[in-house]
């Protein structure tokens, strides 16, 4: 399946979640068998080519998409999750949203000294919750050369603050605006 194919399983919402944001819904996409398998498959050859030993998915639409690449390659999957959702002590960070700040959380002890992560999320649009997941794992002691996203908003030059941190980005898909 190529690219053209994978953008037009994804629907577009205006003004959601809020008014001026062209919402990039990829609910449809997972609700296409092949258009899944595809996606899955491409993300895992990036992940393998990256050196993944293991998979770092971002909550909650990162789960979907690392979690399946995870067991694909048969590699350990870590969630990075939202505040309070972790019954062990976690390491947290806080970054910009944005409107307001939002928390990530992981907890330390799944992250082994030097394990090579790669970070997968749905769509990078500033790059302030890729970035704040990466920061995470690196505190934790792992290592994070890589990002991998179904979906690029290259407007809001999140990619480019990822690279600027030492992060390969890769993304199956390019979308215009906000
Ligand atoms: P950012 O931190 O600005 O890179 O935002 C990325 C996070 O917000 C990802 O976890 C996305 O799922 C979500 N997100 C941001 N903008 C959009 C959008 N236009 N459509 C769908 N999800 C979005």
């Amino acid at each position: 399946m190529n690219a053209e194919a994978l953008a037009r399983l994804i629907r577009t919402v205006p003004d959601f979640p809020k008014p001026g944001i062209l919402f990039r819904d990829v609910t449809t996409l997972i609700a296409d068998g092949p258009g899944f398998a595809a996606t899955v498959a491409l993300l895992a050859e990036q992940a393998q080519r990256a050196g993944a030993d293991a998979i770092a998915g971002i909550e909650a639409r990162g789960f979907i998409f690392g979690a399946a690449v995870a067991a694909r390659l048969v590699l350990p999957f870590v969630p990075v999750r939202k505040p309070g959702k972790l019954p062990v002590p976690v390491l947290a960070v806080d970054y910009a949203l944005e409107y307001g700040r939002g928390t990530l959380e992981i907890d330390p002890g799944a992250v082994g000294a030097g394990q090579r992560f790669v970070v997968i999320d749905d769509l990078i649009a500033t790059g302030g919750t890729a970035l704040a997941a990466v920061e995470l794992l690196r505190i934790a002691g792992g290592t994070v050369e890589d990002a991998l996203f179904v979906i690029d908003l290259p407007d809001l030059a999140g990619a480019a603050r990822l690279r600027e941190a030492g992060v390969v980005v890769e993304a199956l898909l390019d979308f215009p605006g906000h």
